[in-house]
């Protein structure tokens, strides 16, 4: 189907958007990948009659390393952050999750920016932004705001921006040394959203025992959803099967799953704990300093 008629904007500044934004109101949608909007509008779940293309802005995309943390650009696409070395290097995790966004067309033009925006309840960057505890800075004729990653999301398909803000960056804080991420989806079938997922980030002590540890579980609940009970169990403790296998169903039990054509609520709390044990090996491994490819095998 084709959408309904448009108006269509390309600024070249930031200001310009959003002073376009400010124009038109809730009339104005903002365009970025356009891989989420554009199959909305031409299914007509989405209608809007300007569209604030922000492309041509300079200066809103890019990854660089800035004080502790990583910068992206809101409108840096998935394929930039699937290829930067300072990614894979620094957040193997968030490098294992946009490996997975999708296929390579999806990548090549969707961006970290229009995802969070978007707040889709399986996608892949939300819960691994959400373990890494990243922020988000916004733009609006109000001024700049910076919200943590569950401030925006506040339910499916919903983020908490008012109709002329737009997100510039996302800021990603580096892990300490001796300390490892990893995220694992599963799918139906490459380059589906997930049927479920789970992003782990901890760290390891020099004795082998558990440190700090951030879980944060995807497309089991209306956001993604951090399952602090899971690392209370874990945290400051030498982890033995037992208490993993304890931990991995405290995490299935956090997970607040839908019935959908994905599966059961039942399938989804049980793939919870299987890639919840599959994530912290994986998670420990890196974090004592081995590489480990979750994409490729
Ligand atoms: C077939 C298919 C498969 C996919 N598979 C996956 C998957 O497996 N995992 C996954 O995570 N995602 C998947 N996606 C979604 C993809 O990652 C999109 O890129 C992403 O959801 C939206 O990003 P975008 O840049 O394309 O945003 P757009 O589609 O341009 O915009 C999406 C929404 O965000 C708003 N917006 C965009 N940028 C900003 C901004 N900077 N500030 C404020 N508002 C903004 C727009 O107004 C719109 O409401 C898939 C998409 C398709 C079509």
């Amino acid at each position: 189907m084709y959408p309904q008629a448009f108006e269509y904007f390309s600024p070249e500044t930031l200001e310009s958007a959003i002073d376009l934004l400010s124009k038109y109101g809730e009339d104005a949608k903002v365009l970025a990948g356009g891989q989420s909007l554009i199959p909305l509008m031409k299914l007509r779940l989405a209608s809007p009659k300007f569209l604030v293309n922000l492309d041509r802005i300079q200066g809103l995309s890019g990854i660089e390393e800035q004080e502790g943390a990583i910068s992206f650009g809101a409108l840096t696409r998935h394929a930039e952050i699937e290829e930067s070395t300072l990614v894979k290097s620094k957040l193997p995790m968030l490098h294992d999750a946009v490996s997975v966004i999708g296929d390579v067309q999806i990548r090549n033009l969707g961006t970290i920016g229009g995802s969070l925006a978007h707040a889709d309840p399986a996608g892949d960057l939300a819960p691994v932004l959400l373990a890494l505890g990243a922020r988000v800075n916004t733009l609006s004729s109000s001024g700049k705001r910076t919200l943590k990653l569950e401030e925006l999301i506040v339910d499916a398909y919903s983020a908490d921006l008012g109709s002329d803000e737009v997100i510039t960056q996302v800021l990603v804080p580096i892990p300490q040394a001796g300390s490892g991420g990893a995220y694992l989806k599963f799918e139906r079938r490459a380059g589906d959203f997930a049927v479920a997922s789970v992003g782990i980030q901890i760290s390891v002590k020099e004795d082998g025992s558990c440190g700090d540890i951030a879980v944060a579980l995807g497309a089991v609940g209306v956001t993604a959803i951090r399952a602090k009970k899971a690392e209370a169990l874990l945290r400051e403790k030498r982890v033995d099967d037992a208490l993993l296998k304890e931990a991995a169903a405290q995490a299935s039990a956090e997970a607040d799953p839908f019935s959908d054509i994905r599966g059961s609520v039942e399938y989804k709390r049980h793939l919870v704990g299987v890639l919840f044990r599959r994530a912290f090996a994986i998670a420990s491994r890196r974090a004592q300093g081995e590489e480990v490819n979750t994409v490729h095998g």
